[in-house]
């Protein structure tokens, strides 16, 4: 019998596992201009990203399929962040010293733009402090999610996946 994959058992993703499935965008692109990376590793039906896409840049054969992103397609638009309901995708962008997480982000309040809010890795622990850049509302008339544009350090770039505003 095939052991269980640790995401499985964990509840969460590391990164080193998460780029055994999908590829990492190199340093140049993720230099270049935000790109999304799906963090999406269990075959489920679910293809709402791959539909909202306007480039094409994800390609899943079947809805049972990984999402996998053309990085070089992709032109950075969050509307998969925005739709996904399992919360799975992210964008990235190295700006500097500094990294550009864009997140789905449910919990109210939202944040403001400028806010400094404390950083969340991939289990929920405290790794620090970051600035929101953007902030975009729940578009109502889709039900999209709210997506936060957050500014961590660079060396955080993989491990914040989530905020927590402290009010
Ligand atoms: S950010 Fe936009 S262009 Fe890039 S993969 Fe998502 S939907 Fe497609
Ligand atoms: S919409 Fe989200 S959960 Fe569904 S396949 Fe795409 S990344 Fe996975």
């Amino acid at each position: 019998m095939s052991e269980v994959p640790a995401y499985l058992r964990e509840g969460y993703i590391t990164p080193d596992e998460l780029f055994k499935i999908i590829p990492k965008p190199s340093e140049e692109r993720l230099r270049a201009r935000p790109v999304a990376v799906p963090e999406c590793p269990q075959e489920i039906p679910c293809a709402p990203c791959r539909e909202v896409c306007p480039t094409n840049a994800i390609s899943m054969p079947t809805p049972n399929d990984l999402p996998v992103v053309d990085y070089e397609k992709c032109i950075g638009c969050s509307l998969c962040v925005q739709i996904c309901p399992g919360l799975a995708f992210f964008m990235v962008h190295y700006v500097g010293d500094k990294a550009r997480i864009t997140m789905p982000h449910e919990l109210l309040p939202l944040p403001k733009r400028g806010e400094e809010v404390v950083l969340l890795n991939r289990t929920g622990e405290s790794v620090g402090k970051g600035k929101i850049v953007t902030v975009v509302p729940r578009e109502k008339s889709r039900g999209d999610t709210p997506i936060l544009v957050v500014e961590v350090p660079l060396q955080l770039a993989w491990d914040v996946r989530a905020v927590r505003v402290e009010r």
